[in-house]
C-alpha cells in the first residue's frame, strides 16, 4: 500500500499533511507513505514517519500537464492520493474532472457547491451564512456595509486569507494586496460573528459518509488558528443533514466545516474546506482516525484499530533533524512586508492560483447568493442633484483643483432634514437640529442653517462670532467642547440656548461665569464620555468613583437653567448598530443620572457624527424610534437635539480637477498624475468619493468605476494617492477634467495649503 500525502507546511498556519501521515501511520503500520511538496523550505518534509519524499518544483515553474501525467502514472500503479491543500485538490479536480479511483478528493462538481460565501452544499444543515458582500459593488456600497456593521468585517478571498479591515484605509490596502496575490478581483466583505469557533471534520468516500467528528477550539494562535481542541461526536442533527451533503456532492476524501457559534447557540459557517484540517490527528488521539477510515474504504483493508486516548488535544513545538539529503535552502530574500501574504506559501500556492484562473477563468470565483443575478456594476449612482450642480459650473474658466459649491444639493438636504425634525417634534417633545459649524465653516451653510431652523452648534468662540456674523441670536448657539473659552473675550453676554461642560474642571470654570454674570444659558449640562468606547471627550462615567464625581459636579449647576446632557459617538465610527445599542445604554445612565442628581434632563443632545446616507436615507424610522424611547424613558425631557456636520456638509462640495498625464505600465497597471493632492482630499483615507469625469468633447459625466488605475496627487510625496483601483473611462487624456464628488465635509475644512508655491 502507497499513500501520497500532500500539504506538509508545518508553521504556525499549518497544513494537515503531518497530521494525516502520523494518522495513517497508525491505521497502517506498514503502508508506504510518501510526503508530496512543492518546495523544499517546507519544514514537514523532515517528518520522520514519512517514507518517501517527492518532491516537485514550485508550482510557479512546474510543467502542469507532464506532472499530471506523473499523477496519474501514480495513480494508475495503485498509489492512493490525499491532498492536503485546496488549492492542489482543485487543480487535481481539474485534471481528473470525473475523478480516479485512487485520488481520495471530491469530484469538481463538489468543489464548485462549497465555494464561498454561499457554500451552497450546506444549505441543508443547521448554519447560516454569515451577511456578506461582493467587493464588485461600488466603494460607495462597501463603506456602507462596513459601518452597518460596525466595522467589524472580513475581507476575504475565495481560498485562503481573511483579513479583518477596521478601517477604510485598511480594506482597500488589502483589496488591493489579495487580488494581487490570488489573481481574482472578486472577494467579499463578510459581517464578523461573535462567539467561540468550532469544526466539524468529515470523511467520505463516493458520496458516502465514513465518518464525522465534531472539535471546539480551546486555545489559539494570534492568527486565529487552533492550538488546543477538545472532540466530540457529532449531533444527530447535523449529522443527518451532513450525510445528505455528502451523499449530493458525491464527496470523496475530507473536509471540513469551519463554524462559529454565537452567544444564542446559533452556528454561522465560515467555510468549507475540500481536505482534512491541520487539526486532523487530534481527533485521531480521540479515537476518530478519519483518515484510515478513507483508506478503509478505498482499499478494504482494515485499518488498525486505534483506542481514544484523550478527548482533549494540544500542540508542541518540535524540533526534528534536517533530512542529509535536504539540507536546509539558503535564507530566503528579506520580506517586503506586503498584507495578506507571507512565507506561509513558499511553495508557489499564489502562482499555482494564477495558474488555475489561466485553466478556468471561473474556477476560484466567489460564489454568491442566486438572486444577485444582477452583477453590480462597481459604479455608485450620481444623486440627480449632483447631476444638476456640476452641470451649472463653468469649469473653462475654472483654475483647478478647485472646490465647487453643491447648490441644489446643500438646499435641499437641510430642507430634508428641516421638515424631518418638524414632523418628528410631536407629544410636547421637540426635535431640533444644530449645525456643527466646525465640519464645514462656509458661510453659506451657515446660512442654509439659519435659515432651516437649525441651532449653531460651535465648538470655540470664533466658531459663534461666525454664526452671529451670518444672522444667528446667540439664543440659537449650543456652545460645546474644551476649547469653548478661546479666543478669550469672545464670550457672548446674552443668553446662549446650551452649553455643554466638557469635563469637570470645565463644568467649574462655567459655574463660577454663570455666577459672575459672564455668561448665561437657558440649558447647562454635561457631556458624558460613552463607557467602552475610547474617547478623550466628555465626563466619564465607567467607574463608580468617576461617576461619584460626575453626580457631585451635576448637582453644583446653577438651578436657573434647565438642566441637559450631551453625547456623541460618531456613528460613522463605531458602526450604526453599536450606536443604537449605545443609545440605549446611555438612556440607563441618563436615567441614573437624574435619580442621584436630582435634577431632570430637560433636553438631550445625541451629538453629531452620522454619515450622510445613514442620516438623512433613514427618514424617520430610526430617529423616530430614538425620540420614542426617550419620551418613556426620560419623562423631563422637552428637547431632543442632534448636531449633524459631515451629514450636512459632505455632500455640499466637489473637488475639480484636472489630470495632468498618464502613465501606462505593464499589466494595464496605469498612474494617472492629476493637479489635486491629499491636500484637497485629505478624507480619502477614510471615506470614498463618487467620481466622474466629464467627457472633453460632449460634456457629458462619467462615472468612474473600478480598475487598474490609481490617481496619484500633484504632490512629490509618497503617499500623495488620492485614489486607487479606478478605471477611467474610455478615451481619457491629459487636460481632462475629474470631479471627486462628497468633498464638502472634512475634506473641504481640513484640506491645507501645501506644495502651491
Ligand atoms: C464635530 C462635532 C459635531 C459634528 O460631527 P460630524 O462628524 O461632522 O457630524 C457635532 N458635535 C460636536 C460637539 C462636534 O465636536
Amino acid at each position: 500500500m502507497k499513500i501520497y500525502v500532500s500539504g506538509l507546511y508545518a508553521g504556525g498556519n499549518p497544513q494537515p499533511g503531518v497530521g494525516i501521515v502520523r494518522s495513517l501511520r497508525q491505521g497502517y503500520p506498514n503502508a508506504t507513505i510518501v510526503g508530496v511538496e512543492y518546495s523544499n523550505r517546507v519544514s514537514g518534509i523532515h517528518f520522520g514517519k514519512l517514507d518517501e519524499l517527492w518532491i516537485q518544483r514550485p508550482w510557479s515553474e512546474l510543467d502542469l500537464d507532464a506532472y499530471g501525467e506523473k499523477v496519474r502514472e501514480a495513480l494508475d500503479a495503485g498509489g492512493l492520493w490525499i491532498s492536503g491543500s485546496d488549492l492542489e485538490a482543485m487543480w487535481l479536480a481539474s485534471v481528473f474532472p470525473d475523478g480516479h479511483p485512487n485520488l481520495l478528493a471530491p469530484p469538481m462538481s463538489g468543489i464548485k457547491r462549497i465555494t464561498k460565501p454561499v457554500v451552497e452544499a450546506a444549505s441543508g444543515l443547521p448554519i447560516k451564512i454569515p451577511t456578506y458582500l461582493s467587493t464588485e459593488h461600488s466603494d460607495w456600497d462597501l463603506h456602507a456595509f462596513c459601518r452597518e456593521h460596525n466595522w467589524r468585517v472580513w475581507l476575504k478571498g475565495p481560498y485562503y486569507d481573511a483579513s479583518r479591515t477596521p478601517t477604510w484605509d485598511t480594506f482597500t490596502a488589502v483589496r488591493n494586496a489579495l487580488s494581487k496575490v490570488w489573481s481574482t478581483e472578486k472577494l467579499f466583505l463578510q459581517a464578523h460573528v461573535s462567539g467561540y469557533e468550532e469544526s466539524v471534520m468529515l470523511s467520505a468516500f463516493r458520496g458516502e459518509l465514513l465518518g464525522a467528528v465534531s472539535m471546539r477550539k480551546r486555545d489559539i494562535t494570534t492568527e486565529g488558528k487552533t492550538w488546543a481542541g477538545d472532540v466530540s461526536e457529532v449531533p444527530a442533527s447535523f449529522m443527518e443533514p451532513l450525510r445528505q451533503m455528502v451523499r449530493d456532492t458525491n464527496w470523496t476524501g475530507g473536509g471540513e466545516l469551519e463554524m462559529v457559534r454565537d452567544a444564542s447557540d446559533q452556528l454561522w459557517l465560515i467555510e468549507m474546506n475540500p481536505r482534512f484540517p491541520a487539526w486532523v490527528h487530534g481527533a485521531t488521539i480521540a479515537g476518530h482516525n478519519l483518515p484510515a477510515l478513507l483508506v478503509q474504504a478505498a482499499t478494504r483493508v482494515a485499518a488498525q484499530p486505534v483506542p481514544a486516548v484523550a478527548s482533549e488535544f494540544t500542540r508542541i513545538v518540535l524540533e526534528v533533524p534536517v533530512r542529509p539529503d535536504y539540507p536546509l535552502p539558503p535564507l530566503p530574500e528579506p520580506f517586503a512586508g506586503a498584507v495578506g501574504h507571507s512565507m506561509k506559501h513558499p511553495s508557489g500556492l499564489t502562482s499555482l492560483a494564477a495558474r488555475l484562473h489561466e485553466i478556468d477563468p471561473h474556477m476560484l470565483d466567489v460564489a454568491l447568493a442566486p438572486d444577485a443575478a444582477a452583477p453590480p456594476s462597481g459604479v455608485a449612482e450620481l444623486p440627480d442633484t449632483f447631476v444638476a450642480d456640476i452641470a451649472a459650473q463653468d469649469f473653462d474658466a475654472m483654475q483647478t483643483p478647485q472646490y465647487i459649491y453643491m447648490d441644489t444639493t446643500a438646499t435641499s438636504l437641510f430642507k430634508r432634514a428641516a421638515d424631518r425634525a418638524h414632523s418628528l417634534s410631536t407629544n410636547g417633545v421637540e426635535v431640533i437640529s444644530g449645525y456643527s459649524i466646525k465640519t464645514n465653516p462656509d458661510k453659506r451653510l451657515i446660512k442654509l442653517a439659519l435659515d432651516n431652523g437649525f441651532y449653531a452648534e460651535a465648538i470655540s468662540l470664533g466658531e459663534v462670532q461666525s454664526a452671529l456674523e451670518v444672522g444667528f441670536r446667540p439664543d440659537q448657539v449650543i456652545l460645546n467642547g474644551p476649547g469653548k473659552w478661546w479666543p478669550e473675550g469672545l464670550m457672548p453676554r446674552e443668553t446662549m440656548h446650551a452649553v455643554f461642560c466638557d469635563s469637570i474642571a470645565d463644568l467649574d470654570r462655567v459655574v463660577a461665569a454663570v455666577a459672575a454674570g459672564d455668561m448665561s444659558a437657558k440649558h447647562i449640562g454635561v457631556r458624558i464620555r460613552t463607557p467602552n468606547i475610547t474617547s478623550r471627550f466628555g465626563i466619564p462615567l465607567d467607574s463608580p468613583t468617576t461617576f461619584a464625581k460626575l453626580i457631585a459636579a451635576v448637582k453644583r449647576l446653577p438651578n436657573d437653567s434647565a438642566f441637559g446632557v450631551h453625547f456623541h459617538m460618531a456613528s460613522s465610527h463605531v458602526g450604526v448598530a453599536q450606536w443604537w445599542h449605545l443609545f440605549e445604554s446611555m438612556l440607563r445612565w441618563c436615567q441614573s443620572i437624574e435619580k442621584l442628581s436630582g435634577r431632570t434632563i430637560e433636553m438631550l443632545d445625541m451629538g453629531g457624527g452620522w454619515y450622510p446616507d445613514d442620516w438623512h436615507e433613514d427618514q424617520i424610522s430610526k430617529i423616530a424610534r430614538a425620540a420614542e424611547r426617550v419620551r418613556t424613558m426620560l419623562l423631563g425631557v422637552r428637547q431632543i437635539a442632534s448636531e449633524p456636520g459631515k451629514a450636512m456638509a459632505q455632500p455640499s462640495m466637489a473637488l475639480a480637477m484636472r489630470i495632468l498625464e498618464i502613465q501606462e505600465h505593464e499589466d494595464d497597471y496605469i498612474e494617472a498624475v492629476v493637479d489635486a493632492s491629499i491636500a484637497e482630499i485629505p478624507m480619502h483615507f477614510w471615506q470614498p468619493h463618487r467620481m466622474v469625469r466629464q467627457c472633453a468633447e460632449t460634456g457629458e459625466l462619467q462615472p468612474i468605476g473600478r480598475g487598474k488605475t490609481h490617481l496619484m496627487g500633484r504632490l512629490c510625496m509618497e503617499h500623495d494617492i488620492i485614489a486607487s483601483n479606478v478605471q477611467l473611462p474610455e478615451g481619457t487624456r491629459a487636460g481632462d477634467l475629474l470631479i471627486f464628488c462628497d468633498a464638502g465635509g472634512y475634506d473641504r475644512s481640513m484640506s491645507y495649503v501645501f506644495g502651491r508655491g
